[in-house]
């Protein structure tokens, strides 16, 4: 059976033109994943592919994950659901379910049903006791953890790393860690000479090391591969500051629509990089834009973006 992913399985590669790019003579490509599919983000569509087909070969036809109310992974999943033809189900973190909250009426338009999670029982989402209760009244449940990220995640976003031209640099924002740990193992697969710099988007990040040998042991031996930024969290997840803003409307006006709370961290902490003189002159640098302008809606929602900021 064709799989419905297949028929988006590249993006486009663009070429960036900035003063700071020419100043320190480096070359800035911006894999375009942003437009992998019109409704399903950039990351999350990877890592649910291979979740996807091994769902359909185990026969599940009902997909049940979790996430917060303005989640890119719930989005994500309603609408990748809708189109490979599974029902779909999702735990959100919230007291209640606001039914004018952009993201969760798109999921709800694709089909998905949802349920609100108190904080306390969110917070025991990967449990048994808890994943067992959620599932009980479901037929055929395949479970997605939040985020997606899990093995098989690892193994769609290791294939982007196939359709990138050989760099010298390789940027990605980081959350849970299942893209930069993809990426690092199809670096690694396919021998790519870049070193793979991931951007944490959260404060306090230094756990990420951790997560990431979990979810990929060999990253213990490939330690010169690739480098953790945490210094770019601009207050922590979901947290920005108005000169974030102002660097996304910049990079908007040369071509690169971007969102405060994950590309933008990570274009912001590549551009810094290069202004503090760490990247070679001559360097070509690959950008993974990994999705998520449909956050900005939220944001717009929520009031913390004014209509005209992105
Ligand atoms: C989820 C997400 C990330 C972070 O990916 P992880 O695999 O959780 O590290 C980055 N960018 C966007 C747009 C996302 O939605």
């Amino acid at each position: 059976m064709p799989h419905f992913t297949e028929q988006f399985a590249t993006s486009p590669l663009q070429n960036i033109q900035h003063p700071l790019l020419k100043k320190h003579q480096v070359r800035l490509s911006v894999k375009r994943d942003d437009l992998l599919h019109p409704l399903v983000n950039g990351n999350k569509l990877r890592k649910l592919k291979y979740n996807l087909l091994a769902a359909k070969q185990q026969g599940k036809d009902h997909l049940v994950t979790f996430g917060g109310a303005f989640s890119n992974h719930i989005h994500a999943t309603a609408a990748a659901a809708k189109l490979a033809g599974f029902r779909a189900t999702g735990f959100i973190r919230t007291h209640k379910l606001d039914a004018n909250n952009p993201t969760l009426k798109f999921a709800q338009s694709c089909g998905m049903t949802l349920i609100p999670l108190s904080r306390e029982v969110y917070r025991l989402k990967h449990t048994q006791a808890v994943i067992q209760s959620c599932t009980k009244e479901i037929e055929n449940p395949y479970v997605i953890p939040e985020g997606g990220s899990n093995a098989l995640a690892l193994q769609g976003m290791a294939e982007l790393i196939e359709e990138l031209p050989p760099c010298d640099y390789i940027y990605t924002p980081i959350a849970s860690s299942g893209s930069f740990a993809g990426l690092l193992k199809g670096a690694q697969k396919h021998q790519h000479p870049a070193k793979l710099i991931a951007v944490a988007v959260l404060k306090g990040a230094e756990f990420i090391q951790d997560d990431i040998l979990r979810l990929f042991p060999d990253a213990a031996i490939l330690t010169e591969r690739y480098h953790l930024s945490l210094s770019h969290h601009f207050g922590g997840y979901g947290k920005f500051t108005l000169e974030l803003v102002a660097f996304c409307r910049t990079m908007k006006q040369h071509g690169l629509p971007l969102e405060p709370i994950y590309s933008g961290k990570m274009m912001a902490g590549l551009f810094a990089d290069i202004s503090a003189g760490h990247i070679p002159a001559g360097s070509h640098i690959v950008a993974v834009h990994t999705g998520g302008l449909q956050g900005i809606q939220g944001l717009r929602y929520r009031g913390l973006l004014n209509a005209h900021d992105l």
